[in-house]
C-alpha cells in the first residue's frame, strides 16, 4: 500500500490520515523503547510532521536523551498505546508507531538502532541495516 495511510489507538479516541511515505522504519532496542513496548523494541515509520493529520487528544512524557535531545512519548490516555515519538533536534519528523497504523499498511523495518541496548534474548534481523546506537538522520528521498 501506498500514501495515505490510515492510523488509530487500541481505543479509536486517537486516530490519523498521513499523506506521504515514511523517510526511514526502524526498530530501536533503547531502554526506553523497551519500556514503552512491553520488553522489545518500538517499531517506527519516520513521517514528516507537514504530513500527519492527527485527531484526538495525546498525553506525552518527556526526557532528555543521551544526545542532549529532548525526547518526546506522545500515547493515548485513554488505552495508553503509544502513538509517536519526536526528538527536539528534529521537530519536523515524528516516529511514528508502526503498530498505530491500520492493518494492511504493507510497511516493514529497514534498520534497527540501539542494539548496545537490546535484551540477550533478541533476535536482530541480519537483513537490516544495524546500528550500535542512534542512526544518522533520514534524509528525504525524493
Ligand atoms: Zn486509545
Ligand atoms: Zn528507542
Amino acid at each position: 500500500m501506498t500514501a495515505p495511510y490510515t492510523a488509530r489507538c487500541a481505543c479509536g479516541s486517537v486516530s490519523a490520515t498521513i499523506r506521504g511515505e515514511p523517510l526511514a522504519i526502524r526498530l530501536c532496542w533503547c531502554r526506553q523503547c523497551q519500556q514503552i513496548a512491553a520488553g522489545g523494541p518500538t517499531t517506527n515509520a519516520v513521517f514528516q510532521v507537514a504530513d500527519i493529520d492527527l485527531v484526538g487528544r495525546l498525553s506525552t512524557h518527556s526526557f532528555p536523551a543521551a544526545s542532549g535531545n529532548t525526547l518526546t512519548q506522545h500515547f493515548c490516555p485513554s488505552c495508553g498505546a503509544p502513538v509517536y515519538g519526536q526528538s527536539s533536534a528534529r521537530m519536523h519528523l515524528a516516529s511514528i508507531r508502526l503498530g498505530f497504523l491500520d492493518v494492511g499498511h504493507g510497511l516493514k523495518p529497514d534498520t534497527s538502532i540501539w542494539t548496545e541496548e537490546a535484551p540477550d534474548w533478541a533476535v536482530i534481523d541480519p537483513a537490516l541495516a544495524r546500528f550500535d546506537r542512534q542512526a544518522p538522520p533520514p534524509v528525504r528521498q525524493d
